[in-house]
């Protein structure tokens, strides 16, 4: 493991960067998506070519950003970052292209926010490593052709359902990553308290996981405020019976549903009788975004089997109830 002390400071206000695995054995889960890029790096290497394009998609804080970070790092090629929404013009996104170096690693993160002008001029970068400016206007217009050094595009995308099918096709390499389990952000909060200098305990660190939406961001964010109260409240370790009062103080519940995520399911039981509800509506009501909803909120009660998606709308399930300590509404079929 990579010594902290010897790195250089990370960016103050960069939390996540401190904790960032470096390499790719130092990344904890996705079992089968590191086995796979491990394999997929060594032969890149081995033949001195750039690495096929990937795409990362699944929920916030799943390790996009990182596995990015730790393909260039693996690759011993450079690596340069922007997002969709950044690259306003197909000329910002040309600019970048141009300043590549041979088989650099190119990440852009909500890759399914990108402009269409932009998009097309990914295209032939992508397949041909190529580029096709149009210079002027009008009839005195022309295509200006330049090549550019192969490349690796790494995309990422919360949302895989927005993405055109021509930009999802030149991916070689499209990975899911999946929710973490309990065990893998054990790991993950047991390591990040060390590098944090506030040890964990067994019993703290597994309180942390379980509570942590299978995230390891949230773990990330979770354990700081926990070392907070540990350090101000308790003697700076951090054991079960800590990390427990921290958590609830902070709303967050033994499932590791936040405030936002019980008035979601709340909203559904008390107003809907447990749904159908469609999701224009309950972003209506709960003035979120609907994407925010279907990005941030949803995936982990869906995984966690506490909503269902129907064609009419959101549902709460059985175990919704149960954890929201309610009854659910009588049915038709009850009655009879
Ligand atoms: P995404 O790009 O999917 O939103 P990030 O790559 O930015 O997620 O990861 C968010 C935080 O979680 C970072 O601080 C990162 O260090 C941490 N993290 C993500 N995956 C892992 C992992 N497998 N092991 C340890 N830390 C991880």
């Amino acid at each position: 493991e990579i010594d902290p002390t010897v790195r250089p400071d990370p960016l103050p206000g960069d939390h996540d960067r401190a904790l960032r695995p470096q390499m790719l054995d130092e990344f904890v889960g996705q079992a089968e998506a590191r086995s796979n890029l491990k394999v997929f790096i060594q032969s890149a290497r081995q033949r001195g070519e750039a690495m096929d394009h990937t795409l990362f998609h699944g929920p916030p804080g799943l390790g996009k950003t990182t596995l990015a970070q730790i393909m260039a790092r693996e690759l011993g090629v450079g690596f340069r970052m922007t997002s969709g929404p950044v690259l306003a013009k197909a000329g910002d996104l040309a600019a970048i292209l141009t300043n590549l170096e041979a088989r650099d690693v190119l990440f852009i993160d909500e890759i399914h926010r990108l402009n269409p002008a932009v998009e097309e001029v990914l295209y032939p970068a992508l397949e041909d490593f190529e580029l096709d400016l149009v210079i002027g206007e009008g009839p005195a217009a022309r295509t200006l052709r330049i090549e550019l050094q192969p490349f690796t595009l790494v995309g990422a995308t919360t949302r895989m359902g927005l993405l055109t099918t021509p930009l999802r096709d030149r991916f070689g390499i499209p990975t899911r990553l999946q929710f973490y389990t309990e065990d893998e952000l054990f790991i993950i909060v047991e390591r990040n308290a060390r590098k944090l200098g506030a040890p964990a305990d067994e019993g703290g660190a597994r309180e942390i996981a379980r509570r942590a939406r299978g995230t390891p961001r949230i773990a990330g964010r979770l354990l700081r405020r926990v070392v907070d109260f540990a350090v101000v409240e308790g003697d700076g370790k951090v054991t079960k019976a800590l990390a427990d009062m921290a958590l609830t103080r902070l709303g967050v519940d033994y499932l590791g549903l936040d405030g936002a995520d019980r008035r979601y399911l709340k909203l559904i039981a008390e107003s809907y009788q447990g749904g159908p509800v469609g999701i224009e509506t309950l972003s209506a009501a709960l003035s979120e975004s609907r994407d925010a909803l279907e990005e941030v909120i949803e995936p982990f009660l869906l995984q966690q089997g506490l909503i269902q998606r129907t064609p009419r709308g959101r549902m709460l399930a059985p175990k919704a109830w149960t954890h929201l300590g309610m009854a659910p509404p009588r049915t038709a079929n009850d009655l009879f």
